[in-house]
Parts: structure tokens; C-alpha cells; sequence
């Protein structure tokens, strides 16, 4: 499959389709040695689209194309999420919606553990953390990478680093879980390391 590079003598400036200030210094860190500057779509002052995809590459897709043709430049998304095999994928797309409005991982992380029975909260059940990346051009062309970290849940909770479902999830061949692994680490081996690594080498080389 041929891929659409990015070029940063055509395109210098890329818009990161975030308003959360962490994915925008991850990102940054990214794309600034090949040459790019980035510009979040918060700063631009650009709308939030609606996220009613129901997949995270369609929702990844709906956020860089807003803010590529709202900006006139290219655009990069991302949407993430936990899915556990025994919930049938759940929460997936709506992992961060399991939080309620507060954006309480405690809520979502006993939500999670009330839902799977006993039986398989003690089995270790499969789960995998997912990471779609779109990289969107103005004309509407599309770029799409999935990431994925497989791995299995653990109760009660463990570890201080890390956000979301961290303290739960113990990616494959470890016994830690992703909140008691080092953030230097855990950017190795996570989700997010492996749908940009998939970015980097076809489109911005
Ligand atoms: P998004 O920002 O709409 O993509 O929501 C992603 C949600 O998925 C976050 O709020 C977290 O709940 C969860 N999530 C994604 N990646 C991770 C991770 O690396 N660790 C823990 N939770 C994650």
C-alpha cells in the first residue's frame, strides 16, 4: 500500500487535533526533528467536532479531517481507548465516557470490575489498549495507523503512575502494571509508541 508523505517545505506548520496539552507535547516531541511545528486546534481556535464514529479510527478520522479542512493545513488526531475481550470490547470507544463527567478512573476502573463476574476478575482477563492515528491532508486524503498493546487486567489496582485504566492493565510479559512501569518505559512499549512508530516511517520518513 502506497502512503502519502508529508512534506514539511509544502506543509512546515502541522495541526495536532487535541485540546489536551499532554498529547500536544507528546506529539510535538514527535514530529519536531523532521522539521515540523505544531499548532493545537485549541489554539487555532477550532470547534470540537462530535465523536460519533464507532471505531476509534473512524472517530480518529472525524477529529484530523475537522481540523485539517478548518485549518487549510495538515492535521493529526488520535483516539484511544481499553478493550476487554470478556466485555465484548468494552469500554472501547468509550473508554474515557466510563469516567463520567468527572474523569474519575476510580468510576470507570469499579465500573470495569462490576461488570466482568467474579470468576473472570480473578482469571486475568485479556485486554488490549488501542491507539488510532489519522494524519488528515485539506483536501479530506487520510492516512490511517492502529496501535495496540496486548495484555490482561489485575484487581484491586496497582501503582501511582501513569492515568486512565493504567493501575488495572499489565501489558504482555510483564507482571507490573503499566502505572508501576516508568513512563520512560511504558513509551516504549504502549499503544501510542507503536501507532507512531507506524506514522513515522510512512509518512514523515
Ligand atoms: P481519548 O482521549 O478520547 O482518545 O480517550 C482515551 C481514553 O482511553 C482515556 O481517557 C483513557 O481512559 C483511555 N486510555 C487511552 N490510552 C490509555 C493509556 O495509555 N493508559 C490508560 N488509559 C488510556
Amino acid at each position: 500500500m502506497t502512503r502519502r508523505a508529508l512534506d514539511p517545505a509544502e506543509y512546515p506548520v502541522l495541526v495536532i487535533a487535541t485540546h489536551n496539552a499532554g498529547k500536544l507535547r507528546e506529539i510535538e516531541a514527535l514530529v519536531a526533528p523532521h522539521g515540523y511545528s505544531v499548532q493545537s486546534a485549541g489554539d487555532l481556535g477550532l470547534p470540537e467536532p462530535v465523536e460519533d464514529g464507532t471505531t476509534f479510527i473512524e472517530n480518529a478520522r472525524i477529529k484530523a479531517l475537522a481540523a485539517a479542512r478548518g485549518s487549510g493545513m495538515p492535521a493529526l488526531a488520535d483516539d484511544s481507548g481499553l478493550a476487554i475481550d470478556a466485555l465484548h470490547g468494552a469500554p472501547g470507544i468509550f473508554s474515557a465516557r466510563w469516567a463520567g463527567p468527572e474523569k474519575d478512573f476510580a468510576v470507570a476502573i469499579q465500573r470495569v470490575r462490576d461488570e466482568l463476574t467474579w470468576r473472570d476478575a480473578r482469571e486475568a482477563p485479556s485486554a488490549r489498549f488501542i491507539c488510532a492515528l489519522t494524519l488528515a491532508w485539506p483536501d479530506g486524503h487520510c492516512e490511517d495507523f492502529e496501535g495496540v498493546a496486548l495484555g490482561a487486567l489485575t484487581f484491586p489496582a496497582r501503582g501511582e503512575r501513569g492515568f486512565g485504566y493504567d493501575p488495572i492493565f499489565i501489558p504482555a510479559g510483564e507482571t507490573r502494571t503499566y502505572a508501576e512501569i516508568d513512563a520512560s518505559e511504558k513509551q516504549e512499549i504502549s499503544h501510542r509508541a507503536e501507532a507512531f512508530r507506524q506514522l513515522d516511517a510512512a509518512c514523515l520518513g
